[in-house]
């Protein structure tokens, strides 16, 4: 669609800016405080986890099939939150630990000792001159930033409605050895929302990597977090290895983050037999044992995986209205002005939107001058630095909806301001 402003003459085009710039004027009046920056649950969210704090009192009996959650002991995690976690992986529960309250904790220790300590008998990271890592962009900037701050040098990779360009992908990876790893989120992913296609798992279980040490990060956070109808499939990584005879290729993670309490939940990853030895050998240097109580307050508060799901349908009833008014805001607003595209997800935690080249930035600044909080420009890309600055993320679960459509309002209004002004340029 072409863009509305640029089909205008001078006169219709300043009228127009004429008109924003009055409706910017009115809204900064308003004095508002709002913020659509925060990937977190509402309050209403986090209170549907509290009876789980009913289930453990000091009369409980804290022992979880022969193991007893109130000692030292059991490194891997209790059994039952190992099968809870392999239930929702999709995978033995033999390879699976359950270790502390933050999946990127996990998964910034595994960079941590690959590249201290290597990864399958290979030379450490630190060792090896420069070593890259894919970043899908636009993606979650907190796993470029653990990346980056070991001097890993991280490459934006172009993200596709599909998942991310395997034809980059496979080029980096299989002719390149100093690449050793890729950052992925293969459902609902963080911000597009979208979720790999069967072909594009594939196309991660076949790759056959320059280098021997070269490991997939699969952070499956958001594999349970449908909110739309029946969501997306994703193909389960290990069935594809397994189909292409592959091993030692990839780390999975997860946590019950945003399923029971951010900050508070529980965390858990797989990998082959082989690299999940090495970890477990890592984490004995680095933790005594884990979180057992919080273990045994989750699984007896969410049982299953089927309990899970129970569960998150709750927040799904909270979500989706949410989701519905972003989409309903942007499509009655912007729809006709071939100025902006965003993503469509049935499930995660944002939407992710692109305004005209060269825009994200002045955009993020008038809403904040407009008193709407966004995720700083630029942030979902490697070192914060978007080349065409177009992307911005929104994350519309943590306002209220009344909130929530005040912001939205005011975020349109920059968009339309700063597109009708980029054109005037
Ligand atoms: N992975 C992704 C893709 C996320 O979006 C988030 C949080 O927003 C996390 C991991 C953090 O998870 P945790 O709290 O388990 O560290």
């Amino acid at each position: 669609m072409p863009n509305a402003y640029e089909a205008m003459n001078d006169a219709e085009l300043k009228a127009a800016i004429a008109d924003l710039e009055k409706q910017a004027d009115d809204l900064r009046a308003l004095d508002l405080k709002l913020d659509m920056a925060r990937g977190k649950p509402s309050p209403q969210q986090t209170a549907l986890s509290r009876p789980m704090l009913d289930l453990l009192t000091s009369e409980s009996d804290l022992s979880d099939e022969g193991v007893a959650a109130d000692n030292y002991g059991c490194p891997e995690g209790l059994p039952s939150a190992r099968r809870l976690a392999a239930e929702l992986l999709g995978v033995d529960e033999k390879n699976v630990i359950v270790n502390g309250s933050s999946s990127l904790n996990l998964m910034h220790d595994v960079v941590c000792n690959a590249y201290t300590h290597g990864i399958g008998g290979n030379k450490p990271w630190s060792q090896q001159g420069k070593v890259k890592f894919l970043c899908p962009a636009p993606g979650y900037d907190r796993h470029f930033t653990v990346t980056a701050r070991y001097g890993i040098e991280n490459v934006p990779v172009p993200m596709t409605a599909e998942g991310p360009d395997m034809d980059v992908v496979r080029r980096y990876v299989e002719e390149d050895p100093s690449v050793k790893g890729i950052w992925c989120v293969p459902m609902y992913a963080n911000p597009t929302g979208i979720t790999y296609s069967d072909e594009v798992v594939r196309a991660f279980a076949h790759l056959k990597p320059a280098a021997p040490d070269f490991r997939i990060f699969w952070d499956n956070a958001y594999c349970v977090h449908t909110f739309k109808g029946e969501g997306d499939h994703l193909l389960n990584i290990f069935d594809a290895l397994e189909e292409a005879g592959a091993s030692d290729l990839v780390y999975e993670f997860g946590s019950t983050a945003k399923v029971t309490f951010p900050s508070s939940g529980m965390a858990y990853m797989t990998a082959s037999p082989a690299d999940m030895a090495e970890v477990r050998a890592a984490f004995a240097s680095m933790r005594v044992s884990p979180e057992k109580i919080s273990q045994l307050a989750h699984v007896r508060f969410l049982k299953d995986a089927a309990g899970v799901r129970a569960h998150m349908e709750k927040h799904a009833a909270i979500v989706a209205p949410r989701f519905a008014l972003v989409e309903e805001k942007l499509t009655a607003s912007l729809a006709d002005l071939g100025v902006a595209t965003w993503t469509h997800p049935c499930g995660g935690y944002f939407v992710s939107f692109d305004g005209p080249e060269g825009s994200a930035k002045a955009i993020v600044s008038l809403a904040a001058e407009l008193g709407v909080k966004l995720t700083p420009a630029g942030a979902t890309w490697p070192y914060g630095k978007d080349p065409k600055d177009t992307n911005i993320r929104i994350a519309p679960t943590f306002p209220t909806l009344e909130e929530l459509g005040q912001a939205l309002d005011v975020f349109v209004v920059a968009v339309k301001l700063v597109s009708a002004r980029l054109v005037a340029e």
